[in-house]
């Protein structure tokens, strides 16, 4: 009979060192003794950030800032060769691959520097090196320890649509891809040591999945592959009932459903890319987020159905990020088309609409964008409605930086009455004032908008409420 397949998936900080990548290492060795395991990798921590400055530097005609990361990165990945890699052959063969993909790097930064140009297509191609770079020390790495090892590109499996910084995956043919590729090695027993966060397109041109992207990368090859289950391995012991760095009395989470994870995704909770859990809805594959620094913990495990903890509520999250926008006066009553007109802008712009609210008397409509959108956003709608400006039918356009959507979410809370009394009861005596509510017809979350330095009260004052730092229950 077939082994059972995993794939696990480890973030930055897992893979941060050589001591994080050997850890990380142990943890597949001992899988690979009871399953077949396919490993998606990201970039060493920071890398990413790091290649994405040093771009734009050279987007401002720096010559230096390329060269000047290539350095680094290949001292970077030459040291934690040395600490994993004793053989010598297979040292120098990894040490080779890294200079490769650094010269490609460097003729991307050279390029860009000289024509002062940052396309969103060469931007994708210069974030990708740290995953390339980083994919063949781990695989290195692993078959040091003994277990045979490949590092593949996944240029060669995910196949994506050619919208660059955020490309959405094709499932036939990455599938297709998929099982050509890796399905060989696994029935030889190897591992593949897969690059995350990228893709091509079909032509072969790099995409990336978008910023935190390694976690779809992941669930994208799991569901291609059929795999049984699903790891992610991170820095903290799983889903929490908040942030932990906002919130010090969060708790791992036993058990959440696909949909309650979403939720927490979308509204912000870094732990997971909001896209990671889509691939795996229809298998219903399982989705573990565990601690790679913790591997003894057991994290928590997101299935369709997940498990109910009573209370109705489960996590809080905070999207800060984001920009309040609003068109409004009194003069847009009984205008039909303010609404169609305002998202058919967002729309052409690609601009995420993360959360809607309008007064009943249609005087006033807004919605959260990305900080990054906000500004654009604006702008196109100051054009879409110049005319009703001028005639004020429409009496103001505004954007408020400086606010931040908190997200109380949890599957059961549909059958729980009182969890919206409770939270703006709750909120208001703290003090922290709201500026918009939404809640959806699922209601599996309620969300409101408040300004950016009461994120932290109000987390505080609803986990507490919710009893949501007290004992883990499971
Ligand atoms: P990786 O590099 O492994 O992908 P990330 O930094 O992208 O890790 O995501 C993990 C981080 O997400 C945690 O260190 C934690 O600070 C943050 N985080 C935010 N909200 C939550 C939450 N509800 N549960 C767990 N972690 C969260
Ligand atoms: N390295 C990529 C990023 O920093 C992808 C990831 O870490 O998931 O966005
Ligand atoms: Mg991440």
């Amino acid at each position: 009979m077939n082994k059972k397949l995993q794939v696990m998936k480890f973030g930055g900080t897992s893979v941060g060192d050589a001591v994080c990548i050997r850890r990380s290492a142990t943890i597949v060795a001992n899988a690979a003794k009871q399953f077949s395991v396919a490993v998606v990798v990201s970039a060493m921590s920071g890398v990413t950030n790091r290649l994405i400055d040093a771009a734009h530097n050279a987007k401002r005609g720096d010559r230096q800032a390329g060269r000047a990361i290539a350095d680094a990165l290949r001292r970077q990945h030459f040291e934690a060769l040395a600490s994993l890699v004793t053989a010598d052959a297979a040292r120098v063969s990894v040490e080779r691959r890294v200079d490769e993909i650094l010269a490609e790097g460097s003729r991307l930064y050279e390029g860009t520097a000289l024509l002062r140009e940052l396309t969103p297509r060469t931007l994708d191609a210069i974030s990708s090196l740290g995953e390339r770079l980083c994919a063949p020390v781990f695989s290195a790495a692993l078959s040091q320890m003994g277990v045979a090892s490949s590092a593949i590109e996944a240029t060669e499996l995910i196949v994506t649509d050619a919208f660059h910084g955020g490309a959405d995956p094709q499932a036939d043919p990455t599938r297709q891809n998929s099982q050509a590729r890796l399905g060989p090695l696994l029935q030889q027993g190897q591992v593949p040591i897969v690059t995350g966060f990228i893709g091509a397109t079909p032509d072969g041109v790099l995409t990336t999945l978008g910023r935190g992207g390694s976690d779809y990368s992941a669930t994208i090859l799991g569901a291609a592959l059929d795999a049984d289950e699903i790891i992610i391995w991170t820095d903290v012991e799983g889903v929490l009932t908040a942030d932990p760095r906002l919130v010090s009395e969060a708790r791992t989470i036993p058990e959440i459903s696909y949909r309650e994870a979403a939720e927490l995704a979308y509204f912000g909770a870094k732990v997971l890319h909001p896209k990671t859990l889509r691939p795996v809805l229809p298998a219903a594959i399982p989705v573990w987020i565990r601690n790679s620094f913790a591997p003894e913990k057991l994290g928590t495990k997101i299935t369709a159905q997940g498990r109910s903890i009573g209370g109705g509520v489960k996590a809080l999250t905070a999207i800060r990020d984001v920009a309040l926008i609003s068109v409004g006066g009194p003069g847009i009553v009984g205008v039909p088309d303010v609404v169609g007109r305002t998202f058919s802008t967002t729309a052409q712009l690609r601009a995420e609409v993360l959360l809607i609210s309008q007064s009943s008397s249609q005087n006033d409509i807004c919605f959260i964008v990305a900080k990054a959108h906000a500004q654009e956003t604006l702008e196109a709608l100051r054009r879409e409605f110049a005319q009703d400006l001028t005639h004020q039918v429409v009496d103001h356009i505004t954007m408020d930086p400086n606010i931040a959507i908190v997200a109380v979410v949890g599957e059961n809370m549909r059958g729980t009455p009182g969890v919206a009394g409770r939270t703006f009861h709750c909120l208001g005596r703290e003090g922290v004032n709201i500026i918009a509510i939404a809640q959806g017809s699922s209601e599996t979350n309620i969300s409101f908008v408040v300004s950016d330095e009461s994120v932290k009260p109000a987390l505080l004052a609803t986990h507490r409420e919710f009893g949501l730092g007290g004992p883990t229950i499971g």
